[in-house]
């Protein structure tokens, strides 16, 4: 007999148990063994599992319409929706356009950025600069831009091959700069790929404001943020923000941009901002930018799925949930304990290199050396044995290899946003 699971498929073969239900920060599987879901899934669950007042909204709508599309009909869960995350936005950043995911999201602002500037009649301007090591999604125009070599290798032959510049990782620069110092070092590395690009070629440059799977929760230095934006509006070029993983308040704020009070010219969201109730994404960007590629013919792109009333009623729902709860002010709060409990386990455990993060987007990473900041062995396979035992144990972590591609070179650590002090 074929076993049923034989017909499906992901990345690998899936050896883990049968989810029955999620309830909190909690998820049971078919034997009720209980899991803390300490890295909402892959960032995604912020508000938790099962909310019983956002399952309600969401039955609400679909004992209405699931479905309407776009180009018959206007719905009220996708205006609503579009008006909550402006409100809940920086001021800049006021039209919003629907997707179903963070791949999705990133090829849309990179689209819209494109139609922008030839509205601006720029046609040369086309490269995108991104980050390495970075994670901008698995498609093939997101792919491009992400910096992490075993994903993109059996794919580089279909890929333009955009141009990368080293993220600041400051935890390895050995270097004796200041913070400040460091971080304009690397925000200048952006400078210096415009101009080798030629900055009448350039179109964007794309950034996780704080790094999520690639470099684990790498926050720059305070400096590195306001000096990027500044080279962007030297040279013209659009800064996107891709807050996939740090939107919708994961990191203590809305927006993680708003930590330094920088309006990007394009936001990329996804994961938090549908929670987990509906795939869902979305593109904010500011009128000066869509206004001209709507009065130029129209946005030349766009997904089925895109703004349905059903996951938008979730998005909304979702907002609603954040606010009545309180619940980006709880990341901030939670972050900080996190923090000082990871940075506890630091002094403990000599092997624990570096712990870092921005609210409940938390990271540690494992080192054999502390002085040199060297990885573990990746032959120890430490962190797939850690993540591992924590399962074993009901506790759910994520790690990814992705320094070199060889090694797990961190854990992330980012439960849901409504969690203790006791839970912690
Ligand atoms: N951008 C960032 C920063 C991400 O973390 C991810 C997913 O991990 C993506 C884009 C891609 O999102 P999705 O998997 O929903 O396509």
């Amino acid at each position: 007999m074929t076993d049923a699971a034989s017909y499906l498929f992901y990345q690998s073969r899936n050896p883990r148990p049968f989810l029955d239900y999620g309830e909190g920060i909690y998820l049971f599987d078919e034997d009720g063994k209980r899991y803390i879901d300490g890295s909402s899934g892959a960032m995604v669950s912020n508000i938790g599992h099962s909310t019983p007042r956002v399952l309600a909204k969401i039955k609400a709508q679909m004992d209405k319409a699931t479905f309407g599309y776009r180009l018959h009909f206007r719905t009220h869960p996708s205006e609503d929706l579009a008006a909550k995350t402006v409100a809940m936005t920086p001021d800049g950043l006021d039209r919003v356009f629907f997707v179903s995911g963070g791949s999705e999201a990133v090829e849309s602002a990179v689209k819209l950025a494109r139609q922008y500037a030839l509205t601006q009649g720029q046609p040369n301007r086309h490269r995108v600069i991104s980050r390495f090591p970075s994670y901008h999604g698995c498609t093939l125009g997101a792919l491009d831009l992400t910096g992490y070599d075993p994903l993109r290798a059996p794919f580089a032959p279909m890929m333009e091959g955009m141009p990368k510049i080293d993220a600041p990782a400051t935890y390895l620069d050995r270097d004796n700069l200041t913070e400040e110092q460091r971080g304009l070092k690397y925000a200048e590395l952006l400078r210096d790929r415009i101009l080798e690009e030629g900055p009448e070629n350039v179109l964007t440059f794309v950034m996780e404001p704080v790094g999520g799977a690639s470099t684990g929760a790498l926050v720059a230095p305070d400096s590195y943020y306001g000096r990027i934006r500044e080279i962007c509006d030297e040279y013209g070029v659009l800064l996107i923000y891709d807050e996939v993983m740090t939107g919708a308040g994961r990191t203590g704020k809305f927006l993680a941009a708003e930590h330094w009070g920088i309006t990007p010219d394009i936001v990329a969201m996804s994961k938090g901002f549908g929670a987990g109730y509906a795939p869902l994404g979305a593109i904010i960007a500011g009128a000066r930018i869509v206004e001209p590629v709507l009065d130029s013919g129209g946005f030349q792109h766009g997904f089925t799925y895109a703004g349905n009333p059903l996951a938008c009623s979730a998005g909304l729902a979702v907002l609603e949930e954040m606010e009545d709860q309180g619940l980006i002010e709880n990341a901030a709060k939670m972050g900080e304990v996190l923090m000082a409990e990871l940075r506890a386990l630091m002094d403990r455990y000599p092997f624990i290199g570096d712990v870092r993060g921005k609210g409940l987007l938390t990271a540690f990473e494992f080192v054999s050396d502390l002085s040199t900041m060297e990885p573990l062995d990746p032959a120890l396979n430490a962190y797939e044995r850690l993540v591992e035992l924590a399962y074993a144990r009901g506790l759910i972590i994520y790690s990814r290899r992705t320094r070199g591609g060889t090694a797990g070179d961190h854990f992330l650590l980012a439960p849901p946003l409504i969690i203790t002090e006791a839970q912690i």
